[in-house]
């Protein structure tokens, strides 16, 4: 069996922590490797590490950073099917899917490329006579990342390589459940000439998160995961003087207008709802059909899924692998039996799927449900796993109503071709990321990611303008040089002439 290291001070190491926690391969069941679960002590020596590697990564020239952040996206692009393996290996998703999401994390990497532009500051010259002003953005000092299991490879990347190229030094924490894909990113970075000490990772569960939230030298911390956690984080980690990024859960809407295109929205509410087996926050998890969208709807859905093909997700032409972990899987099984014994009607049931050969994977079938209201369990909990649920509506502005009182509002959705609608629909939503006639409305690299209401904690979004502002301070300088006028000395409030 595989065993899992730290990376600390730009090699791998075992640790002080003789507590460790298993990693299976969830296509399997079979448990494929060790991880080692850091104690205080071990979080503890990631930090000096990156804290002494601090006082010289800083006042690394701009070209330095960005050389290394390009050799840095050479390398992951060559390795990209390495990494996707990993996470298929750990996570369980596609091949195909696993591609995706290094592509979408190489794409924060290539925005990390361009630090010297974007660490440019205002200049004003002349603001009073013979005085100039400008703004400087520096680096906060160490600065720590907790990241969640369904995106091994990319949520991380939505935070260190913005975090370092900005002259921070990192710890990052990943998830214990599939942590293979940091250890190469992090070789890759070494690889790529990166100092030691700037990007450490320390495998652990809530010892090493509530080791990193009281270290006295840890600035900063970025965390995306569930709403509880994020919400204990951004608490406790503000509690100790840091900044805090606290992404968390959510339950996403799609709403199907009567007049859409319901050949896309079927095709959209299929691919959003079980794509990754459910397990991404931007995932469909509520479709809401208005008037009589909802039959046709439906039907739509229920042909799709008939023939998506579900097994190990190396295998080719499977569109949809396991869930995680056998306990994530009962979780998700309880709530399917919950929408049964509530009242649901169950179009589409998962749970009668056998694969052949995987018999004790972790596999649970697309499962659709219809005539779901607000106050079942199905639709008020994050399922995250392949369980779709159609509530009906009346009237679009019910649905609406229905995702503003949601306590949740990472990503939504509207199908519709009427114009009108859809711009009533952005501009009324309560929601921060909003797809119209898209489903997974994910923003590139150049534009942030963020939720609202209870799927985000702080104030910044995550990576692209707002990610560097999150890992930056800014400095206003006011410069006078040669000033022939000596105004002496003047106890006033400094007004400007
Ligand atoms: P999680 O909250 O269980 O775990 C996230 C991180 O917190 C992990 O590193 C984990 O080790 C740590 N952690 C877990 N329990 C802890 C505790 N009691 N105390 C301290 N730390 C703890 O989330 P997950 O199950 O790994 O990931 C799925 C969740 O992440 C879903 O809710 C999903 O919506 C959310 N997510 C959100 C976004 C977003 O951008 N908003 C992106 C991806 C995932």
């Amino acid at each position: 069996m595989k065993t899992i290291n730290h990376w600390i001070d730009g090699s791998p190491t075992s640790g002080a922590s003789t507590r460790v926690g298993p990693v299976f391969n969830p296509a399997t069941g079979s448990q494929t490797a060790e991880v080692p679960l850091a104690s205080t002590v071990d979080v503890d020596k990631a930090v000096r590490s990156a804290k002494s590697a601090f006082e010289t990564w800083r006042y690394s020239s701009l070209t330095q950073r960005q050389n290394i952040m390009f050799a840095f996206r050479e390398l992951v692009a060559a390795r990209k099917l390495d990494i996707a393996k990993l996470l298929t290996a750990e996570h369980g998703k596609t091949i195909d899917d696993a591609l995706g999401e290094v592509q979408r994390g190489l794409e924060v990497i290539e925005f990390a490329c361009n630090i010297a532009r974007l660490l440019k500051g205002d200049f004003s010259e002349q603001v009073s006579t013979g005085v100039d002003t400008y703004t400087i953005r520096q680096p906060l000092g160490v600065v720590a990342g907790i990241t969640p299991f369904n995106f091994p490879a990319m949520v991380p990347m939505w935070m260190y390589p913005l975090a370092i190229a900005c002259g921070n030094t990192f710890v990052l924490k990943p998830s214990e459940k599939d942590p293979s894909p940091s250890m190469l990113c992090a070789e890759l970075f070494a690889e790529a000439g990166l100092p030691e000490g700037v990007f450490n990772v320390v495998h652990g569960d809530k010892e090493a998160v509530d080791a990193i939230l009281a270290h006295p030298d840890i600035a900063a911390v970025s965390f995306v995961g569930s709403t509880p956690i994020a919400r204990y984080i951004y608490e406790n980690g503000t509690r100790n003087g840091k900044r805090v990024q606290a992404l968390g859960g959510a339950k996403n809407h799609m709403i199907v207008l009567p007049d859409a295109d319901i050949d896309l929205a079927a095709d959209s509410a299929v691919s959003a709802g079980y794509g990754s087996a459910g397990e991404r926050c931007m995932a469909i998890a509520a479709v809401v059909a208005v008037g009589d969208a909802g039959d046709r709807l439906i039907e739509g859905v229920q042909t799709r899924i008939e023939k998506l093909k579900v097994g190990p997700g190396d295998e080719p032409g499977v569109e949809m692998g396991p869930l995680v972990t056998r306990a994530h899987l009962d979780r998700v099984l309880g709530y399917v039996d919950a929408g049964v014994s509530q009242g649901a009607l169950l179009v589409a049931d998962g749970r009668d799927l056998v694969v052949d050969g995987h018999e004790d994977g972790f596999f649970l079938g697309p499962t659709l449900f219809d005539q779901v209201t607000p106050d079942m369990s199905i639709y008020t909990d994050e399922i995250f796993g392949p369980v779709l649920s159609t509530v009906r509506m009346e009237h679009f502005e019910d649905a609406i109503r229905l995702i503003n009182e949601n306590p949740y509002g990472n990503g939504t959705a509207v199908f519709t071709n009427d114009g009108g609608a859809a711009r009533k629909f952005q501009q009324e939503i309560q929601v921060g990321m909003v797809g119209i006639n898209v489903p997974i409305p994910v923003p590139l690299s150049f534009y942030s990611f963020g939720g609202w209401k209870d799927s985000i904690f702080g104030s910044h979004a995550i990576y692209g303008p707002e990610g560097v502002h999150f890992y930056t301070r800014q400095k206003v300088v006011i410069s006078r040089w040669a000033d022939p006028i000596h105004r002496g000395v003047d106890l006033g409030f400094p007004t400007h002439g």
